[in-house]
């Protein structure tokens, strides 16, 4: 495996678009405050970001699902971390890396609304829409990419690439 020797997506990009995001999401939800809710590991720097430019009240907080092996999604999502903010009547945005099979966002997306949230909604920084099995869509998107396995900006393949401050297509060699 080598990595794509120019970015996919390079900081620059990334930095306008998140600042993009935060604008049009302080925007939509006007005076309201918002809980964070980031989806671990991958998401750590978007929402780190994310939140730093947003111009509404918000909290962070913290979900694990895993949905993944390697390169291979398998189908099932387990929780092995729950956010310990009291959900009910709050606006949640959740912060996911990207939206691949969309199983991941399903599942926090049904164990979120069940808590009774005002309201619930999805960020993904990328989002490959042909690799979709759900029915789940974003409410907000950084980059649409095709069907690609990428790294770096806190997107991992075995844990490796995260601290990369731009997206890179993995190749297989
Ligand atoms: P889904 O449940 O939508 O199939 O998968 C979502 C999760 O799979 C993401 O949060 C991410 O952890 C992982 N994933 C899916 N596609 C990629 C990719 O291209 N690169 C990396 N690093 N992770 C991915
Ligand atoms: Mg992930």
């Amino acid at each position: 495996m080598r990595l794509s020797d120019t970015p996919l997506i390079d900081a620059v990009r990334i930095a306008a678009r998140v600042r993009q995001l935060a604008n049009e999401i302080s925007a939509d939800y006007a005076q309201s405050e918002i809980v964070l809710l980031t989806v671990l590991k991958g998401s750590f720097l978007f929402a780190a970001d994310l939140l730093r430019a947003l111009s509404i009240g918000a909290t962070i907080d913290f979900v694990q699902a895993r949905s993944y092996d390697g390169t291979n999604s398998t189908g099932e999502v387990h929780f092995l971390y729950l956010p310990e903010t009291a959900i009910a009547g709050k606006h949640v945005l959740i912060v996911e890396d990207i939206l691949d099979t969309g199983r991941t966002a399903a599942a926090i997306l049904e164990h979120i609304a069940a808590l009774g949230p005002a309201s619930v909604r999805l960020c993904a920084l990328l989002d490959k829409p042909a690799r979709r099995v759900t029915a789940v869509s974003a409410d907000y998107v950084g980059f649409p990419i095709g069907d690609e396995f990428v790294v770096g900006y806190g997107l991992d393949y075995e844990e490796r690439y995260r601290e990369l401050p731009a997206v890179y297509t993995l190749l297989s060699e």
